[in-house]
């Protein structure tokens, strides 16, 4: 263990040549002509935004993806001067806080148009637009029936440059029938052409995120907008599932993070003692308990209490009790010789054994977006393997 980390109660490494070999596997899918834009939103997964952003150079994106305005602040910071398309709402006080940084808008109404168009017009430049059509997932974007007078908008703004039109499915990731999905893809397609017809050739069109470019290929237009699968996470089983079915070569995806502690404590407890909040575990035998430094609040869901595991010494430990807001119990009755200090995974490989964060994410009855992206940002991330991919 370097030096730095043996100074740290918890720390997550992040596997540059892992993310690299994912965004090559997800290049591979995409035609010669789509740009592959990588979202970096929620701190990067919550893989650290700054360390993330700090390797896109090395990565070959063509685009980041983010929330928000201070997160592409941040990766204008760590000096990432391509395109970035900001996929939430931006305020309209900090619109021209966004074309200060260069980003482009993802819009659907026609006020910010209205202030995005003043704006442009007062610097003199075409603020780069993309238009959200809605297609049935009834979040953002405009309906069909207003794309005449959207267009109409961008037809008469100078100010306004229609970028891209996009669109995001509602039902990709959680089941194997997409019959959904090609709904939505069919009524993109006709607004798509309605789009063409108007004369904006130039608007890149783009719907796929992971799961819709793994299993729906066809969805990849001029555009794909990968987040999950880059930090190597398959969106859901099902998506996992309908990729197989496919017939093609699997793509193999590595994880990206690992989630590691260092054990603070290792103690031994009689038979018959109550371990931890609410009194819900009783030992059976004499037990050897490690103490581990992080809790809910670093992001070690508190419905992994009584059922995760972690991987100590090569073996996989099980939470016992709750785990509290700072620190939880594992059980290390069976495994030799541990001690304060040693290193625990709490997501990744230790040995022969691994902790998925799918594993997790069916423990605590969410989705393995959750569980990557609430990882505390206090937690310090340690890029690996830099030198493989410079
Ligand atoms: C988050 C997001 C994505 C990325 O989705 P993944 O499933 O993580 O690949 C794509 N498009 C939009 C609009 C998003 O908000």
């Amino acid at each position: 263990m370097d030096d730095s980390r043996n100074r740290l109660l918890s720390w997550c490494e992040v596997d540059a040549a892992a993310l690299r070999h994912n965004l090559n596997a997800f290049r591979s899918l995409l035609g010669t002509e789509a740009k592959l834009l990588f979202v970096v939103k929620a701190n990067a997964y919550g893989h650290g935004l700054r360390e993330i952003a700090g390797l896109t150079p090395s990565l070959g994106v063509d685009a980041l993806g983010v929330h928000q305005l201070d997160e592409a602040a941040e990766v204008r910071t760590a000096g990432w001067t391509g395109p970035v398309l900001v996929l939430g709402y931006t305020p309209h006080a900090r619109l021209a806080d966004g074309l200060d940084l260069g980003v482009e808008f993802t819009v659907y109404d026609a006020t910010t148009l209205g202030a995005l168009d003043r704006l442009g017009r007062a610097r003199g430049l075409s603020a780069p637009c993309h238009l959200k059509l809605e297609t049935g997932t009834n979040r953002q974007g405009i309906p069909g029936e207003d794309l005449d007078r959207f267009l109409g908008i961008f037809a008469s703004s100078p100010g306004l440059r229609l970028a891209g039109v996009s669109t995001h499915f509602a039902n990709i990731e959680d089941t194997t029938d997409h019959g959904f999905a090609r709904g939505q893809l069919d009524c993109f397609r006709a607004l798509m052409a309605r789009v063409r017809a108007a004369g904006f050739t130039a608007a890149v069109p783009h719907a796929a995120c992971s799961a819709a470019l793994l299993v729906m290929p066809e969805t990849a237009f001029g555009c794909a907008r990968i987040g999950i699968g880059a930090y190597g996470i398959w969106p859901s089983r099902e998506t996992l599932a309908s990729h197989t079915s496919r017939g093609e070569d699997l793509l193999r995806l590595r994880p990206v993070l690992a989630w590691k502690a260092s054990i603070a404590q290792v103690k031994t407890v009689p038979a018959g003692a109550f371990v931890g909040y609410g009194c819900t575990r009783r030992t059976s035998r004499a037990s050897r308990i490690a103490v581990l430094p992080v809790g809910y609040f670093e992001g070690y869901d508190r419905r992994f209490s009584n059922l995760a595991h972690v991987l100590i010494r090569g073996s996989r430990a099980p939470v016992l009790g709750r785990v509290c807001m700072d620190m939880f119990m594992a059980d290390v009755t069976d495994i030799p010789g541990v001690e304060p200090e040693d290193e625990a995974v709490l997501i990744g490989r230790q040995g022969d054994e691994e902790i998925r964060v799918a594993d997790l994410a069916a423990i605590a009855q969410t989705i393995p977006y959750e569980i990557v992206s609430r990882l505390s940002p206090q937690l310090p991330r340690i890029v690996v393997n830099v030198d493989q991919i410079t």
